[in-house]
C-alpha cells in the first residue's frame, strides 16, 4: 500500500531541500523551457538574463554561455552527464567578473538537471596561484643574480634549478645530495659559514651573512646568503631556504666610493681627513688598552728645487715613488697620510718611540736610496709618541712637527725623535 502521508513528507523535505540548498537548480525541456528551478538559481541566473527572467534557461544564459544549447541539443542520448562543471564567465554583474560552473544532467529525452555554482572565489584563489607560479618560476629562473634552492633538514641540498647553475656554475648532479658547504666553501677562507648560519636559521628562523664565494671556475664573488628555516606544523624544521645574491658589484661600489673619500688622489696615501679620523679611534684605543701610540711626520727635503729644476710633473712622480717606499716599510696597521704639499704623517699604532725611530729610519734609508727617478730626493722625518700629558692628536702631531723643524736645522736626511716631556717635578719654578 501507498503510504501517501510518508511520500508527502518526502516532497516536502525535497522541496525544502531545493529551495535552502547553496546550489542552483534548474530542470528543464530540451528546448529549454525552465519547470522547476529553487531560488538560488533564480538568484544566480536573473542578473544575467537578458529577459530578466528564468522562463528559458538557454535565453537566460544566451549572453554568457551561447554554446550550450548546442552541446545540450547534440548530446546522443537520453540519459547522462552532458557537461560537467563547464566554466561560465558571467560579466557586467556587480565588481569584477564572476564565475560559474554548470552542470548538465539529461535524465529522460524531454528532460534535463543544471545545477550551477558560484565559483568566483575559487577561479580567483585559482589565478592568484597561477600568477604566484608564474611570478615564482621568473624569479627562479629568469633573475640574474639570485640563486633560490633548498636544504633538507641536515642541510643538504635537495632543490637545485637553473638561478643556482648560472650563480655557482654547479650543475645539479654535482650538488644534489650534498653538504652545501664542502661545495661551495672547499676554498674560501671562511670554513665554517655556511653550517653556522644554517645553525642560526634553525634557531632564529633565518640569517642573512655576506660572504665571498667560490664559483665552479674558481671565480670568486661576494654573495649575500639568506637562511631560512621551513616548519611543520609542530615548529619542527624540515629544512631551510636558501636564496644568494650576487652583490659583487654593489660591494665594488662601496669599496671603491670608500677609497675615493679617503685616499689622496695623487699619492694614494690616506688623505688628511681620513688621517685625523683614524688617529681618533687610535687615541680612544690607545688610551683605554694602555698601548702605545706614535706619529712620524715627514717633509721633502729641498722640493722647491725639484719643481723648479725638473718641473712639476716631475715633482708629482717623486711624491708617488716616495709613498710608494714609505709604505713598503710600514705594517698593515700603519696609516701613510699626505697631510698637504709634499708633508706626510704616519699614525703607528701599539708602536712606542724607540720602534718609531727605527720605522722612521727605515723610511729615510729607503727614499735615500731610491733609484730611477729623475731626481734623487730625502726626506727628513721627526717622531712624537703619545704621553699622558698630551692631550689631543693635534698636540701629539705638533711635538713630532717641532722634531721634524730641528731635523731640518740640522742639516736634513733624518731623523729626530721628540724628547719626553718633562715630568713636572723636573721643571725648575723661578
Ligand atoms: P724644505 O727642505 O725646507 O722642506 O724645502 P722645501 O723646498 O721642500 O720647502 P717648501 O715647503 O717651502 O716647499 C714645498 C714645495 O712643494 C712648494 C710646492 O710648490 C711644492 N708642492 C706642494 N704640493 C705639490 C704637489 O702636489 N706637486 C708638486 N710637484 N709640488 C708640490
Ligand atoms: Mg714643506
Ligand atoms: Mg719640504
Amino acid at each position: 500500500m501507498l503510504d501517501l502521508a510518508a511520500l508527502e513528507a518526502e516532497n516536502e523535505t525535497l522541496l525544502a531541500f531545493l529551495y535552502l540548498c547553496p546550489v542552483g537548480i534548474v530542470q528543464f525541456a530540451v528546448d529549454g523551457t525552465v519547470r522547476l528551478s529553487n531560488p538560488y538559481a533564480a538568484q544566480l541566473l536573473i542578473p544575467i538574463s537578458p529577459s530578466r527572467t528564468i522562463a528559458n534557461f538557454f535565453v537566460a544564459l544566451e549572453r554568457c554561455a551561447p554554446e550550450l544549447r548546442n552541446i545540450a541539443k547534440d548530446f546522443p542520448s537520453d540519459r547522462g552527464q552532458v557537461v560537467q562543471g563547464h566554466r561560465i564567465v558571467v560579466s557586467g554583474t556587480g565588481p569584477g567578473p564572476r564565475y560559474l560552473a554548470c552542470s548538465l544532467l539529461k535524465i529522460s529525452a524531454d528532460c534535463l538537471i543544471a545545477v550551477l555554482q558560484d565559483v568566483s572565489r575559487e577561479v580567483q584563489q585559482e589565478q592568484q596561484l597561477k600568477q604566484n607560479e608564474a611570478l615564482f618560476s621568473a624569479i627562479v629562473t629568469g633573475v640574474n643574480d639570485f640563486a633560490l634552492f633548498s636544504l633538507n633538514e641536515c642541510g643538504r641540498i635537495d632543490s637545485w634549478n637553473v638561478s643556482a647553475v648560472r650563480q655557482t656554475g654547479y650543475p645539479a648532479e654535482e650538488v644534489l645530495g650534498h653538504d652545501l658547504e664542502t661545495l661551495v666553501e672547499a676554498r674560501v677562507a671562511q670554513p665554517g659559514l655556511i653550517a653556522e648560519q644554517v645553525a642560526a636559521a634553525a634557531q632564529e628562523g633565518w640569517s642573512l651573512r655576506e660572504a665571498r664565494l667560490v664559483r665552479r671556475d674558481g671565480q670568486r664573488y661576494w654573495c649575500q646568503i639568506l637562511v631560512a628555516a621551513v616548519e611543520g606544523a609542530q615548529g619542527d624544521i624540515q629544512g631551510y631556504s636558501v636564496v644568494m645574491r650576487d652583490v659583487t658589484e654593489r660591494r665594488m661600489t662601496t669599496e671603491e666610493f670608500r677609497r675615493l673619500v679617503t685616499t689622496d688622489h695623487l699619492t694614494g696615501a690616506a688623505n688628511r681627513a681620513h688621517f685625523f679620523e683614524q688617529a681618533g679611534i687610535a687615541l680612544d684605543r690607545s688610551e683605554r688598552s694602555g698601548q702605545p701610540l706614535s706619529v712620524v711626520m715627514l717633509d721633502v727635503d729641498h722640493f722647491k728645487s725639484v719643481n723648479d729644476g725638473f718641473g712639476h710633473a716631475a715633482g708629482d712622480a717623486v711624491l708617488q715613488a716616495l709613498v710608494r717606499q714609505c709604505r713598503a716599510c710600514l705594517d698593515e696597521v700603519a696609516i701613510l697620510a699626505r697631510l698637504g704639499g709634499e708633508e706626510f704623517a704616519v699614525l703607528l699604532p701599539g708602536t712606542d718611540l724607540g720602534k718609531a725611530a727605527l720605522v722612521a729610519e727605515r723610511m729615510r734609508f729607503s727614499v735615500a736610496t731610491l733609484d730611477g727617478l729623475p731626481v734623487n730626493v730625502t726626506i727628513s722625518l721627526g717622531c712624537a709618541q703619545m704621553d699622558k700629558r698630551i692631550d689631543s692628536i693635534d698636540a701629539l702631531l705638533r711635538q713630532a712637527d717641532e722634531a721634524l723643524y730641528r731635523a731640518k736645522r740640522a742639516g736634513r736626511d733624518q731623523v729626530v725623535v721628540a724628547p719626553p716631556l718633562p715630568e713636572p717635578s723636573d721643571l725648575v719654578v723661578v
